[in-house]
């Protein structure tokens, strides 16, 4: 039977009236035992460990546009586990490990695909390197291997290989285990997982202020009123600063753009993820078939979440020089999200001298890979009001201490 395309809208429509909301629209309480800030991946998954976790408390996510609006629906998804510092290693592989699990966990499909990651190395340094973090790795019980230019070559034909390039290809390590998920879905998930076990889900509401006396945190005013909560979590990744600054605090951390790109869709080419710190850029073929194509950090201080045109000019030469076969693809969008970097490349999962007020942010460039785990850990600190041993590391101390944890290699050109 043929059917009119204004049938088939029809239809769907009225098919549409039967479904029912991801997770409620709720109006601000007056008070709150927890405010998380920040509707991304992060505040949603701190939200969803801590109700989970820590029964009884009365909880709200407050987000100032709509959820996973920020960094976490503008990245470019790879996962993986692979840094070089034990610190640094047992908290991503912690949530390597959550993300294996967590489309059961959550009961809603975050599209995890452990297609498999590697990183490529053009130089007998970039070589050595790699060797040396393979080695810690595997030391950490994290899979990992080295993988030599021929044997790149035949798991990955359409690279180019050969000497031919400004920077040849020498070698990779590659983490089998590492790979995407589907961003959107990892934020409405944790949305709907945390409302379910009684979170209010508050969007439209942006933190202004905050009511701080006698040293301890008391509430925040907000575009939607007054809320008075005892313990609050700044999840903001790139306005960490901002949030800071209402509470008279200064964090190391520095705001930039970070761009990326899609092409248009095509059929699958690219069965893996491969990244290049040395000529700032990495790839992806997307479920549907766009290559995802991201790049380094703009080199300045910015809230604009666009960027400028030389990056994406550098990075799409650095792609087709790695694969001439993109050639005459077509590019369908470019975007821009603000990260929030730090002077060792590592994240800050902390308390505040202010009683009842932590950060968790800092992820930089590469946050999205610890979304569940830093979610866990950074609500184990705010239930326990102690940090989690994973987060200890992490703590804001350690940039007066100098116990700093360099993970700018494994970092690199981002994620
Ligand atoms: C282009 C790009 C590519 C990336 N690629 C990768 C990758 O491949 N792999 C990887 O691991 N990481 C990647 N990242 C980094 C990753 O996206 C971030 O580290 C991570 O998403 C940050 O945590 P979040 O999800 O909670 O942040 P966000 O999703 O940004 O959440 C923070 C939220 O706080 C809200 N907010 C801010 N101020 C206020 C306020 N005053 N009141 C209320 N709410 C407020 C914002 O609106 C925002 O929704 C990429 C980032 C970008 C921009």
């Amino acid at each position: 039977m043929k059917y009119s395309w204004l049938e088939i809208l029809k239809a769907g429509f009225k098919q549409n009236q039967s479904w029912q909301p991801t997770w409620p629209t709720k109006d601000p309480a007056a008070a709150y035992d927890v405010v998380i800030v920040g509707g991304g991946g992060h505040g949603l998954a701190s939200a969803y460990y801590l109700a989970r976790d820590f029964p009884g408390k009365k909880i709200a996510v407050l987000e100032k546009g709509w959820i996973g609006g920020g960094n976490t629906g503008r990245n470019t998804t790879i996962v993986r586990s692979n840094y070089l510092w034990d610190e640094a290693a047992n908290l991503y592989e912690h949530s390597l490990k959550l993300w294996e699990g967590l489309t059961a966990d959550i009961n809603f499909n975050v599209m995890f695909s452990q297609r498999g990651v590697y990183n490529l190395g053009h130089t007998l340094q970039d070589m050595r390197d790699i060797e040396r973090r393979v080695n810690a790795n595997v030391l950490n019980g994290i899979d990992a291997e080295v993988v030599d230019a021929a044997e790149l070559k035949r798991r990955i034909p359409i690279m180019d290989t050969s000497k031919n390039t400004r920077y040849p290809v020498m070698g990779s390590s590659f983490q089998a285990r590492a790979g995407v998920a589907r961003h959107d879905a990892v934020a409405w998930g944790f949305a709907r997982a945390a409302a379910k076990h009684g979170v209010d889900i508050i969007q439209n509401c942006e933190v202004k202020a905050m009511d701080i006396s006698a040293g301890k945190i008391k509430g925040l005013d907000t575009s939607r009123g007054y809320i008075a909560a005892s313990q609050v979590g700044c999840v903001t990744a790139g306005h960490s600063s901002v949030l800071a600054a209402m509470a008279g605090l200064r964090l190391p951390i520095e705001s930039h753009p970070l761009q990326a790109f899609v092409s248009e869709p095509m059929k699958q080419v690219l069965n893996t993820v491969v990244m290049s710190n040395a000529v700032h850029g990495y790839i992806s073929q997307s479920d549907k078939g766009d290559l995802v194509i991201g790049a380094g950090i703009d080199p300045y201080l910015s809230y604009s979440q666009r960027g400028s045109p030389h990056v994406v000019d550098h990075t799409a030469a650095a792609i087709l020089e790695l694969f001439p076969i993109f050639s005459r693809t077509r590019v369908n969008r470019q975007w821009g999200g603000i990260v929030d970097t730090t002077p060792d490349a590592c994240p800050i999962i902390s308390p505040t001298k202010i009683q009842g007020l932590y950060f968790n942010c800092g992820w930089g460039t590469g946050g999205f890979k610890a979304t569940p785990g830093s979610g866990h850990v950074f609500a184990h600190t705010i239930g326990e009001d102690k940090q989690h041993p994973l987060a200890e590391p992490f703590h804001l101390d350690r940039f007066n201490t100098g116990a700093l944890i360099d993970e700018h290699g494994a970092a690199g050109v981002a994620h």
